[in-house]
Parts: C-alpha cells; sequence; structure tokens
C-alpha cells in the first residue's frame, strides 16, 4: 500500500497530504487534484 502523496488542486492551490493512500481519486474544483509528491521531503 503506498504512504504519504500529496496531491494539488491547479485552480485554486489546495494541497491534501494523504498518510494512507487507498487508490480513490481526490477532487477538487470539480476536477481531479494532481499528485505533487509521493514521499515527504526530510529538506526543502
Ligand atoms: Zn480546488
Amino acid at each position: 500500500m503506498r504512504e504519504y502523496e500529496t496531491y494539488k488542486c491547479n485552480k485554486c492551490g489546495n494541497i491534501v497530504e494523504v498518510q494512507s493512500v487507498g487508490g480513490g481519486e481526490l477532487h477538487c474544483c470539480g476536477e481531479a487534484m494532481q499528485m505533487v509528491e509521493t514521499y515527504p521531503k526530510s529538506c526543502v
């Protein structure tokens, strides 16, 4: 099972962190959110 993915809405800028990925799609503003990161970075 995947863990810790980050999704971003390109319309409004919402960012959602998913701790446990169940396989469903995340939606915001009527569109699917885009995955921007698959693992938390120790330093940015
Ligand atoms: Zn949105």
